[in-house]
């Protein structure tokens, strides 16, 4: 290990707390291209774009950090030419901060021959079909040429509900393959997140949480969830790990995204959230919305409703179109698949503003409240919600 927490690897990036509110944190995160509030959940552009987004509407949103996929930009248009062309802020016309994954998980999730070694994770691309090695220093030296503010270690992915001595092996490597990626990491306007591992079993969590801290700089992301486990599982997980974790590390769940997640996971102790649930749900004509969760726009009801989607919602789609005309589009035109997108973003970084409001004026409880009866309107509240609230101490006799 060549370095640890204690050398601040740049004052251009910092996490500071601001408020604390039971479990819950409000904090500011200092990176090369912006400060990020936090909790913040982080809208994804896979190849270098948000799909039917524009950055130029993510500043207007003040959106303030995006994640890009480093498998998808490794390939087309390729981190040399991103290099070339002066990074990927430059490339996408983005001026704030940008996360870059790993490429590891991509990997995993799109190619159909892959194998893991020591040395690091061996794949078929999907494009040439030719067998590469993707280890943790080529993973950081992409990373670099792409030049996010924060990178993402290489960490052996196993699916979420193996179990056996395979994810203590897995969570090992990932350990080993962190020092190697620090190693690698040569730009100090950049930083790197440690992935903890260790499946659904708490102690191996924990485990990995002092090892991965130890050597985490910045902050720290909790990996190997969101990927098909029990909910009653995954908040267990979230609720250990931001136990275990130092409190100077922003911790980063990767994968989550529906609302409701986003806001027990806050309440939990996380800050940082990736999904591309909002863009893909869009897609499908569906919008997020606080009353009732979702709004499935391609059914008929709609065809005559002359209101917004979210008449509280000040989104350029909310301040423009109908959910009428919204529906009399939707899966013909991509236009239809852009407004709904662009609301969608919208509700998550509102969402996550309000949830920011409520632990700085110590009103976690009364916002968690109005926010379950909003999102279940009338039907029952999950049981692994009222679980996670009942451990945090929040009881609502009425759910
Ligand atoms: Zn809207």
């Amino acid at each position: 290990m060549s370095k640890n927490e204690n050398d601040d690897e740049s004052p251009m990036m910092s996490f500071k707390l601001l408020n604390i509110a039971g479990r819950a944190r409000r904090g500011q995160l200092q990176l090369p291209h912006s400060i990020v509030e936090t909790p913040v959940f982080m809208p994804v552009g896979t190849q270098g774009t948000m799909k039917g987004v524009l950055p130029e509407q993510l500043l207007e949103m003040d959106c303030r950090i995006l994640l890009c996929n480093t498998y998808h930009l490794g390939h087309r248009p390729g981190h040399n030419l991103v290099k070339k062309a002066g990074g990927i802020h430059k490339m996408m016309n983005w001026p704030r901060s940008i996360l870059t994954d790993s490429g590891g998980f991509q990997m995993v999730s799109l190619s159909k021959l892959m194998t893991v070694d020591e040395e690091g994770v061996n794949f078929e691309s999907p494009h040439t079909g030719e067998m590469m090695l993707l280890s943790p220093e080529q993973s950081i030296h992409i990373q670099q040429c792409l030049g996010a503010d924060i990178m993402m270690q290489l960490d052996h992915v196993i699916h979420v509900l193996t179990t056996g001595p395979i994810v203590r092996e897995a969570m090992g490597r990932s350990i080993r393959w962190l020092d190697r990626c620090n190693a690698a990491h040569t730009r100090d306007d950049q930083t790197l997140f440690p992935i903890v591992q260790g499946g659904l079993d708490m102690d191996m969590r924990k485990e990995c949480v002092e090892e991965m801290a130890k050597r985490a700089k910045v902050g720290i992301a909790i990996g190997g969830l969101s990927g098909g486990e029990e909910k009653s599982a995954f908040w267990r997980v979230v609720a250990t790990c931001c136990e275990a974790l130092p409190p100077h590390l922003p911790r980063y769940v990767m994968g989550v995204g529906h609302p409701i997640d986003l806001v027990i996971c806050s309440l939990l102790g996380a800050d940082m959230f990736d999904c591309v649930y909002p863009t893909r749900t869009a897609r499908f004509g569906t919008a997020l919305v606080r009353r009732g969760g979702e709004l499935r726009l391609n059914q008929n009801k709609y065809a005559n409703d002359f209101t917004p989607i979210d008449d509280k919602c000040t989104c350029e789609t909310c301040q423009n179109y109908t959910r009428a005309f919204i529906h009399a589009i939707s899966q013909k035109e991509t236009v239809a698949c852009h407004l709904i997108s662009m609301h969608n973003i919208k509700h998550q970084l509102d969402l996550m503003r309000d949830v920011q409001k409520a632990i700085a004026s110590g009103d976690a409880q009364e916002f968690l409240k109005t926010f379950l009866e909003e999102q279940y309107l009338g039907t029952s509240v999950p049981q692994w919600v009222i679980d996670a609230c009942d451990y945090m101490g929040y009881k609502f006799s009425h759910f």
